[in-house]
């Protein structure tokens, strides 16, 4: 069922494991995310960018993910608003259902001038305000992740500060935080060997020792998918991604959500490519569709495994955002 951020966060943040949050676009991406959670046991946050809504024209991932909560009624699913960048964004996606909201302050509306820190401080403060009474969670942003998702985003990386983290919770108390720790959108993360300030990491969570943090840009890239995608007339050079065994580090020390677009991306386009070049003559959708969505399934149930959320989803309390309003009233 589709329950608030919150109560998975929480659940998550208590028992050391990060939940996977993936990025839908269309039906099929919405069965692969639901089927692996079912499958491996794990909740998930089905997460849906401003891109998103406007190519799925606002409500049809709306019904198409609350079609996936009718399905599995077990899978604590969290319907959660990627990179809202505006107060009207977060208003738009609680309207039509969102459990839980992203509100990225970290830049401008633009996307491509950073906001100062009272800026974010005040538009997180606004999201809080207007959300707490629906019941629906909010995760903000400080510091900038890196590289280009939906046309907005900034090459350079700041890195969050761990003293500002503070003060930014002290004042606006959201249900997490998405940190800057060197990650970037997109497929090229790092030119080299992947780097992550684990030690700033370790440091916000010293510091905020009971907010569940977030981490964006944190697909793996893996060379063997990236293969298959240029084995078969695709061309991505240099591409390059988190480590796992980095991220899990960080799942130690407090990062209880860990976003995973590119990797999804990745996966169906190789495996399109890969049933066009075999079958030339094949032009039916389902026959394409279908392999891309089995393939997409079974990346994400290894990033649940890998982060730890397999096997917890039965462990968590389900609640509605009508019970979650009594929970953020107390
Ligand atoms: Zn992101």
């Amino acid at each position: 069922m589709l329950v608030p951020g919150k109560i998975v966060l929480d659940h998550a943040f208590a028992n050391h494991y990060a939940v996977g949050a993936f990025n839908a676009n269309n039906m099929e991406q919405v069965q692969a995310i639901v089927d692996a959670a079912a499958e491996t046991q794990s909740p998930v946050f089905i997460q849906v960018s401003r891109g998103a809504l406007k190519y799925s024209r606002l409500i049809y991932l709306k019904h198409i993910i609350q079609a996936a909560a009718e399905e599995h009624p077990e899978v604590p699913i969290v319907m959660h608003l990627d990179h809202g960048n505006s107060l009207e964004v977060v208003k738009t996606a609680i309207g039509l259902g969102f459990t839980s909201v992203m509100i990225d302050g970290s830049l401008d509306e633009s996307g491509k001038k950073a906001l100062s820190f009272e800026e974010n401080l005040a538009l997180t403060k606004s999201v809080l305000e207007y959300a707490r009474p629906f019941g629906v969670s909010v995760e903000a942003e400080l510091g900038t992740i890196g590289g280009v998702e939906d046309g907005a985003g900034v090459k350079r990386i700041h890195v969050t500060d761990p003293a500002q983290a503070e003060e930014f919770v002290k004042q606006a108390p959201v249900d997490s935080l998405a940190i800057a720790i060197g990650t970037s959108h997109g497929a090229t993360k790092f030119s080299g060997e992947c780097v992550l300030a684990h030690d700033v990491q370790q440091e916000i969570h010293r510091r905020l020792p009971h907010t569940p943090l977030v981490m964006h840009g944190s697909s793996s890239v893996p060379e063997e998918l990236v293969a298959i995608v240029n084995t078969y007339g695709g061309k991505m050079p240099n591409t390059k991604g988190v480590d796992i065994p980095q991220l899990q580090q960080t799942i130690q020390h407090g990062v209880s959500k860990v976003n995973v677009d590119t990797d999804g991306r990745i996966v169906m386009t190789g495996a399109i490519r890969k049933f066009f070049v075999e079958h030339p003559d094949k032009f039916d959708v389902r026959e394409y569709m279908g392999p891309a969505r089995d393939a997409l399934r079974d990346m994400i149930k290894g990033r649940m495994i890998a982060f730890g959320s397999a096997g917890q989803g039965p462990k968590i309390k389900q609640i509605n955002l009508e019970q979650a309003k009594q929970f953020y009233a107390r």
